[in-house]
């Protein structure tokens, strides 16, 4: 389970202080899809990079199953991003150069599984994501849509428990963003998977839980969770 405590984001630049987040206190269930709706410039990305450990707090706590993240080390914040959490972009960051199949494992380089295995397991999410027949193609020989399914399965390749997913569908039409929620409702049922999306309609209709951010605070939690 993942909790943030009265976090707070503050970016310094040279002129001005910038607070992205102010004071944020959510708990996150271990299996649900979380739509995370606000304007431009409230904070959204800066949640998401926080809880994947891409970016660091300023203060308050992420607890990570029940631990706290504040004795944190480099190498703690590299095993949380490569073991337990998968990131979706909505530019999809692929490597143009490399294959479909070759982009899924290259996610695994680090992770110390031998390359026999890599091809396995990426062979078989991509399968999950249905591109089996597109495994040897490049990014560029496929439309917006495949090419999101091949960064969700990159993200998916380590197995996960967070998948985060920065508006996955910004980038794609109506009837492509809808297969992209349905895998992603599929993902949500075994891990977290926390979105941040434009798109209210979708978010209604295809994640478990809304919630709304506006100059770095939430303001709606439409199924909040708490354990105690
Ligand atoms: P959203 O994703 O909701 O559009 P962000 O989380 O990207 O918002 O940004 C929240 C606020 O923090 C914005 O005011 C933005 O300008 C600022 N911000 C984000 N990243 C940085 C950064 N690296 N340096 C300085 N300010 C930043
Ligand atoms: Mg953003």
């Amino acid at each position: 389970m993942v909790e943030l405590k009265n976090i707070t984001k503050v970016y310094e630049t040279d002129s001005l202080k910038q607070v992205a987040l102010n004071k944020i206190s959510i708990k996150f269930r271990n299996c649900e899809f979380v739509s995370i709706l606000g304007p431009s410039g409230s904070g959204k990305t800066t949640l998401l990079n926080i809880v994947g450990g891409l970016d660091k707090y300023t203060s308050g706590d992420l607890i990570i199953n029940g631990v706290s993240t504040k004795k944190y080390k480099d190498n703690d914040w590299d095993t949380y991003r490569n073991h337990k959490v998968g990131f979706v972009f909505q530019n999809y960051n692929l490597i143009s150069h490399q294959s479909v199949l070759s982009n899924v494992e290259l996610a695994l380089t680090l992770s110390g599984v031998s390359k026999d295995e890599r091809r396995k397991r990426a062979i078989k999410v991509l399968k999950k994501v249905g591109l089996s027949e597109h495994m040897d193609k490049r990014p560029n020989q496929l439309s917006g849509g495949q090419m999101q399914r091949v960064a969700i399965a990159r993200a998916l390749v380590n197995d996960p428990d967070i998948l985060l997913a920065d508006e996955p569908t910004g980038a794609l039409d109506t009837k492509t963003s809808v297969q992209i929620m349905k895998l992603l409702t599929e993902i949500a049922r075994d891990r977290l998977v926390i979105m941040v999306t434009h798109n209210s309609e979708l978010a209604n209709e295809y994640s478990t839980r809304i919630v709304k951010i506006m100059d770095g605070k939430i303001v709606d939690d439409s199924n909040e969770f708490d354990d105690i």
